[in-house]
């Protein structure tokens, strides 16, 4: 396997090696690496729940009570009654009929897509989704299209081009993009699904907790749970915890427990997993003020950026400032990192060639003082 060593090179060379940085603490949006810390830009920590006392507690006690491992799979005896309540909660949160639990947001979309599309059906893909959604694409086995990135029209072109080839067809996007942090066009994607007769999939990874009356996601926000068929999302990003879930119908959970390969054939989550789950759904609901402040804030970075001349994409707690070329993205982020901001340098393959950029990801940690102080030192190292 001589060609390793070679990829690595040739990786270096060209400002894409990637290392990793082992966190030695981590509390109130504050990391040590290295024996430093750091303001932490790169967490997806959003509403600082990670780290909240009634969520640890709860954990804590069911730890007590169930150990530390489901011990089995789902469908031996890996199947706590938790599971059950964390599905049925879910399912009322989504506003669907049901909902499943997966290990992982990553396990989630492999699966589930694998499992109800393959040889004859049709995908039709943004071209920014998540890493995970192409891998479940290939894994399905069904033609795949991609449409420019939240591009509605390019969408409906490729539809009334191929639709009629095709038995089931799937459109599948992000409700809030992880590395761009803008938003589907999720009303025309409902005109187009209900138009073409396909099934309509989106990844809420990046919204739950955050957007939505009940911080329920986009799709709740905007009134559409009963049009979108398929809505996933994680436990691991604003809600602080692991795992992932799908609602869906009834129908669809029940065809899922049957056939998809990366829930059948993966230990169940632990218990105590769960149950930290359950808590930060409560804490979603008892204390809206994590959201309001959140997008306080984001406002007001948003705003700055915009104010000293510096142009970012999207409107969510994901602000991505392009630097295009990948060593400059590097080197603005060490020199952010030399000053105290942990930010990371975002690059290909996770996005386009030629999109490299710095990824400020916000949270409610992040207090006005500190933000001001950012912007100013964005500007003085020039970004
Ligand atoms: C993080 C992420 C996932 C994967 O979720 P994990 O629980 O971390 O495996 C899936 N989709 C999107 C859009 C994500 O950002």
């Amino acid at each position: 396997m001589a060609e390793l060593g070679d990829f690595l090179k040739e990786r270096e060379k060209e400002g894409l090696l990637r290392r990793l940085s082992p966190v030695t603490s981590r509390k109130g949006g504050i990391v040590e690496i290295g024996g430093r810390k750091y303001i932490d830009f790169s967490s997806n920590d959003y509403l600082g729940l990670s780290d909240h006392p009634e969520i640890k507690v709860a954990a804590i006690k069911a730890i007590q009570e169930y150990g530390l491992s489901s011990s089995a799979s789902r469908l031996m005896t890996g199947d706590y009654g938790l599971h059950h309540r964390l599905e049925q909660r879910v399912a009322l949160f989504k506003n669907k009929e049901a909902a499943l639990v997966f290990n992982s947001g990553y396990q989630a979309n492999v699966g589930i897509i694998s499992a109800l599309f393959k040889e004859g059906d049709a995908i039709f893909a943004d071209k920014l989704v998540h890493a995970s959604i192409i891998d479940a694409m290939l894994l399905s086995g069904a033609r795949i299209f991609r449409f420019r990135h939240n591009d509605a029209e390019h969408l409906r072109d490729l539809l009334s081009e191929q639709r009629g080839n095709f038995k089931n067809c799937l459109i599948v996007t992000e409700t809030v993009f992880s590395m761009d942090g803008d938003q589907a066009p999720l009303p025309e994607l409902v005109r187009l699904k209900e138009k073409y007769d396909s099934v309509l999939m989106v990844d809420e990874a990046h919204a739950t907790g955050i957007f939505g009356k009940n911080g329920s996601g986009i799709v709740e926000g905007l009134g559409l749970s009963d049009s979108v068929d398929l809505i996933m999302g994680t436990f691991s990003k604003a809600l602080g915890g692991f795992g992932a879930y799908l609602a869906a119908s009834r129908e669809t959970i029940d065809y899922l427990i049957n056939t998809c390969r990366s829930f059948i054939y993966s230990t169940a989550l632990p218990p105590y997993v769960i149950a930290s789950n359950l808590a930060s759904l409560d804490i979603i609901e008892k204390e809206p003020w994590r959201r309001n402040t959140l997008m306080e804030n984001v406002g007001y970075f948003r705003d700055s950026l915009t104010k000293s001349g510096i142009s970012v994409k999207g409107a969510s707690q994901i602000v991505p400032v392009m630097t295009w070329d990948n060593f400059k993205a590097l080197s603005s982020s060490g020199a952010l990192k030399e000053l105290g901001y942990w930010v990371l340098a975002i690059r290909p393959p996770t996005v386009p060639k030629g999109q490299s950029r710095l990824r400020f990801s916000l949270t409610v940690n992040h207090n006005r003082e500190v933000l001001k102080r950012l912007i100013d030192e964005i500007g003085a190292i020039g970004i």
